[in-house]
């Protein structure tokens, strides 16, 4: 399956992304996690993309839309994958919907997570990552039993810099700017489903999951 999901800053797509790409077993793809990876490794790329991410702003689509391009070439993506973060813009999703017809495939399923602003900044204020496995904790929503410390592997937790209420803000601005017109795209392709991303975690992934069928 060709699943991508969408929603704004905090609505839980990589938490739900690790369970429904398990699911169906296929890739979980993450741009967001791909431009901090470059970000902490210091390539050009991520000396590129910091001082976007780190205004609250998208990197450009060109660059996004070409680091996805070489990511959807791999093998491991020839069957299915879920795409989670991207694509983010109009320009993304037509660039997308070109590079997959290009190869006789499409999109199958485009699932919208559906939470209020309110919700969001709860969320994203109290998010923290993991440095060792960069599994995404809360800390009041989903917290690890000892403060600042990762259950699954022990690494240090830490909060990222765009998790700031200033950036926050501005990220918030961009997704109503850039991202939601995203939902009337597919919606018009007939492959948008939106499903309720309030409650627990595991209420939420029973739903996505449904909604895969
Ligand atoms: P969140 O999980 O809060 O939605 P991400 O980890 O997906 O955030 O993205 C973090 C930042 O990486 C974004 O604010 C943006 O700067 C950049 N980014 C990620 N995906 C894209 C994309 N598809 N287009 C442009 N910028 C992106
Ligand atoms: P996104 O990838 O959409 O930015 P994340 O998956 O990183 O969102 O989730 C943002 C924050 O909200 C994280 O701290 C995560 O632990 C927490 N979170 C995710 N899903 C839920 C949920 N259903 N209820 C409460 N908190 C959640
Ligand atoms: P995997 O799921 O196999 O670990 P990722 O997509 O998470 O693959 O990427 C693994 C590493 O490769 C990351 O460090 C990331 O920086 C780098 N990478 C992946 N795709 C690209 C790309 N298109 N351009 C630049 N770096 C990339």
């Amino acid at each position: 399956m060709r699943l991508v999901l969408v929603g704004p800053p905090g609505a839980g797509k990589g938490t739900q992304a690790e369970f429904i790409a398990a699911h169906l077993a296929v890739p979980k793809i993450s741009t967001g996690d791909i431009f901090r990876a470059n970000v902490t490794q210091g390539t050009p790329l991520g000396v590129e993309a910091k001082r976007y991410m780190d205004a609250g702003k998208l990197v450009p689509d060109e660059v996004t839309i070409n680091m996805v391009r070489d990511r959807l070439a791999r093998a491991d993506a020839a069957e299915g994958f879920l795409l989670d973060g991207f694509p983010r813009t109009t320009p993304q999703a037509a660039a997308l919907d070109k590079l997959l017809a290009d190869l006789g495939t499409a999109l199958d399923l485009v699932m919208e997570l559906v939470v209020d602003d309110d919700e969001v900044i709860r969320r994203l204020s109290g998010r923290r990552t993991c440095r060792g496995c960069e599994k995404v904790w809360h800390i009041e929503f989903d917290a690890p039993s000892e403060p600042g410390v990762c259950d699954r592997c022990g690494g240090e937790l830490f909060q990222r810099d765009d998790d700031k209420a200033e950036t926050i803000a501005e990220r918030l601005r961009e997704y109503a700017n850039k991202t939601a017109p995203l939902i009337d795209y597919y919606g018009a392709q007939g492959k948008l489903v939106g499903i309720d991303a309030t409650g627990p975690v595991e209420d939420v992934t029973v739903r996505a999951i449904d909604a895969l069928r």
